[in-house]
């Protein structure tokens, strides 16, 4: 479990410890995947950015102050990567419940059972599939190669493939995981498929594997048309007046260090939106700085009630991207309302600042990010400060 951090101190001490290997370093050994499963060319952050434990803007920042931009610009591009996803599902919410129904439209198999318990007899793939559910963790390349071997050697549904990853992954969400698969698949970028290769795997995993009988011909699934681009959604803004209950999601565990100064009366957490053991253990520990930073009451509870025993008029939470916990955040918001109060989300300004460049493809963003750098370099000090 601590290979993955799950608190904030743990993220960055992580964080710490990784940057030095932000550099050229990662850059030329970011790809190599360890078969003993000792990731130590990257970072494991993902499961505590995914939950916003730590911020992209202190990651990107305590890189960008040991590192030259040009040394580190490997390592950065895969946090905007993160950051693509995001911004780009949020323009396109129809592909998540696209996604949604057609798993719930089919019926898995005894192949697909066999696939998920790593029974294939394709050597990396079983590897890979059993470190998955031993672990909760994969090397981006592995993921690369899995969900290309899934869908192109195997010839199973790129939807169950993502579903399998959202339940087993540490890290899982539904834009990097969707939008990943997708990517394999040719769905992303049409025409631009992802095809595993024998030779490539037996280079990246030191010879370790070599799998047999891999499809050499990528052909893209069939799709409905493409969904149209929305506008990014608007969140009600927090009103620094009103008495606040604060609600911690999976979605952000770290709101203390990001909200303004509100009058908070209470903090709620919202565990019957933890997904799983992972996420109830940064609920946990959000909870607890929590609890410090605002010496006010915590609980388990339903927020509309604990709202109203604090005498709280709005309920303020972090910005839920598309996902369970935004549809989640929906049905509360009308709860709310019906009580006299208002549901805010504070939405943080590298979301703000750089989902409109997400629109299009990756390299929109990427061009925009030494002008994203220069605007966001203020949000706050470098590591050395954050670290408690
Ligand atoms: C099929 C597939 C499914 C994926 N599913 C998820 C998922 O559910 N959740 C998730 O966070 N990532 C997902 N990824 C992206 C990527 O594999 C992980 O973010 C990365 O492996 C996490 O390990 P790390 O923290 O050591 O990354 P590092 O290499 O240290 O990168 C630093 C950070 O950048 C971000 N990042 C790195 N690579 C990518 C990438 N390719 N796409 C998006 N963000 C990236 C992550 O937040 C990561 O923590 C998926 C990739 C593929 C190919």
């Amino acid at each position: 479990m601590d290979r993955f951090p799950l608190t904030r101190a743990a993220a960055l001490e992580r964080l710490e410890r990784f940057v030095p290997r932000a550099g050229s370093a990662y850059a030329a050994r970011r790809n190599l995947v360890d078969p003993q499963g000792n990731h130590a060319n990257v970072s494991r952050l993902s499961a505590a950015l995914r939950r916003r434990l730590i911020g992209e803007d202190e990651v990107v920042q305590s890189v960008l102050a040991a590192h030259r931009l040009d040394k580190c610009e490997k390592f950065l591009a895969e946090v905007f990567w993160r950051t693509y996803w995001k911004g780009w599902l949020e323009q396109r919410p129809g592909v998540w419940s696209a996604y949604l129904a057609d798993v719930s439209a089919f019926h898995p198999g005894t192949m697909i059972a066999e696939a998920m318990a790593g029974r294939t007899g394709i050597d990396a793939f079983d590897h890979w599939a059993r470190e998955l559910a031993a672990t909760g963790y994969l090397h981006n390349w592995a993921r690369m190669q899995v969900a290309s071997i899934w869908i192109f050697t195997l010839g199973l549904p790129w939807q169950l493939g993502a579903q399998w990853f959202l339940e087993k992954l540490v890290d899982a969400d539904p834009a990097s995981n969707t939008l990943s698969w997708r990517w394999v698949a040719g769905l992303h970028t049409p025409g631009k498929t992802y095809l595993a290769d024998a030779d490539r795997i037996a280079a990246m995993t030191g010879g370790r594997f070599r799998p047999e009988g891999l499809a050499r011909v990528a052909r893209t699934p069939e799709a409905a048309s493409p969904l149209p681009r929305t506008p990014l959604r608007t969140a009600i803004a927090l009103d620094p007046a009103l008495p606040t209950l604060v609600l911690l999601t999976p979605e952000d565990c770290s709101l203390e260090t990001v909200l303004p100064d509100l009058d908070v009366r209470a903090v709620v957490v919202a565990d019957d939106l933890a997904a799983n053991e992972w996420d109830r253990m940064a609920l946990d520990d959000a909870a607890l700085r929590a609890a410090a930073h605002w010496q006010c009451p915590v609980g388990v509870a339903n927020p509309v009630a604990f709202a109203a025993l604090h005498g709280c008029r709005q309920v303020v939470t972090g910005f839920a991207p598309v996902g369970p916990v935004a549809a989640a955040l929906d049905a509360l918001r009308s709860r709310l309302a019906a009580n006299g109060m208002v549901l805010a989300e504070h939405q943080r300004t590298w979301d703000r600042l750089c989902w409109p460049h997400c629109g299009k493809g990756f390299f929109n963003l990427k061009s925009e990010i030494p002008r994203l750098l220069d605007q966001l370099r203020p949000m706050r000090s470098p590591l050395s400060v954050c670290l408690p």
